[in-house]
């Protein structure tokens, strides 16, 4: 069976559910080879063996993890070369993306970005699908030259466990000095919220310019909690500055597939649905009746989200004992 080099994406060893699901969607194509940059890996192996890595190659040089993307490119190409996948999976957020541009050039490559779905081709080769402006098309592609470098958005797979015993390689990789020109000076952790990764969550809370300030935001956030969710903004709240960018939900910003999400004060603008439209529930609360964030609610309240979230707070807690 071919091999389906999956590029993991993990913080000191801890693996983000993206990673099990590029493994997942790796098993349709073929086999599933893990490639693991950096220290951590003693942290990561339970969720690689377990969602199915037949191989994992350790990449472990510091040049990998002090500069910039440009020598996880220059690896992957390397790696790539050598053992000749049948395609190469990235997550799509901005390094994997750019991390799989330079993979592309290097191996002169095909590559699709931001992609929703995998399924293999009548030859095995991957056929992707992607949504493309703001939801409203649906494209069909197939990488016609070199090896397929695909990039994956969260959510395009559940992730299925299938217990692999995999053969562990030191994978010796040559950076240049060209790759090294940027280095990291600095890390610092992002503040912690002790709410879900908002592109991981079961459940969304997001506010939109009906919420009305920032500091009404706190409703949000209490609904949030009170379902164990992560919060998300619209761009409008974005901007106003009442919620960070790395919570605008949207074409601009994250896309989200939770199994609920709550829009409150969000009217559902094209844009505003490109992010959230896969949502398995969709529950909202706006004050007016025609908002066309309706037309996709399973469950609507038309009340002001000030009395109506709050409420719905309290009555969450108290179930909750
Ligand atoms: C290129 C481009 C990219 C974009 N990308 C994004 C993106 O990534 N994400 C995104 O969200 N938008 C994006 N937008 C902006 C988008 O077009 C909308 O402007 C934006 O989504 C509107 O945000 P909103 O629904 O919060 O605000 P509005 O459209 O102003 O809607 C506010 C809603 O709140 C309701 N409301 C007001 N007060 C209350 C209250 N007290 N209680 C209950 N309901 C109330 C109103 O009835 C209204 O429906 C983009 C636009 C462009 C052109």
């Amino acid at each position: 069976m071919s091999e389906i080099l999956v590029l993991v994406d993990h913080v000191d060893g801890v693996v983000r559910k993206t990673t099990t699901e590029l493994l997942t969607i790796a098993r349709r194509l073929g086999e599933p080879s893990a490639v693991f940059v950096g220290s951590g890996y003693e942290q990561a192996k339970d969720t690689l063996v377990a969602f199915g890595a037949q191989k994992v190659y350790l990449l472990e040089e510091p040049e990998l993890t002090e500069h910039l993307v440009a020598p996880k490119a220059e690896a992957l190409a390397q790696l790539a070369e050598r053992c000749q996948p049948a395609a190469i999976l990235l997550t799509s957020s901005p390094e994997g993306k750019e991390i799989a541009g330079r993979l592309a050039i290097k191996l002169s490559s095909g590559l699709v970005t931001d992609v929703v779905d995998v399924v293999p081709g009548p030859d095995g080769s991957p056929v992707t699908t992607q949504s493309v402006f703001a939801g409203n098309y649906t494209v069909q592609a197939r990488v016609t030259r070199g090896t397929p470098i695909l990039t994956v958005k969260p959510n395009a797979a559940t992730p299925e466990t299938a217990p692999a015993q995999p053969v562990e390689e030191k994978a010796a990789v040559t950076i240049s000095d060209a790759a090294k020109a940027a280095r990291i000076v600095e890390r610092a952790p992002r503040t912690q919220t002790g709410r879900p990764e908002l592109t991981e969550a079961a459940i969304v809370v997001s506010g939109g310019r009906g919420v009305g300030s920032a500091d009404s935001f706190a409703l949000i956030e209490g609904l949030a909690d009170a379902l164990g969710g992560a919060v998300g903004a619209s761009r409008a709240a974005v901007d106003s500055g009442w919620y960070p960018h790395a919570y605008q939900v949207g074409q601009t910003g994250k896309t989200v597939s939770p199994q609920l999400y709550v829009a409150a004060g969000i009217s559902g603008a094209i844009q505003h649905r490109a992010g959230m439209q896969t949502s398995k529930t969709i529950a909202v609360v706006n004050k007016d009746p025609e908002a066309p964030i309706f037309e996709m609610a399973d469950f609507g309240v038309v009340g002001d989200l000030h009395k109506v979230v709050p409420q719905a707070t309290e009555e969450i807690n108290q179930r909750k004992g």
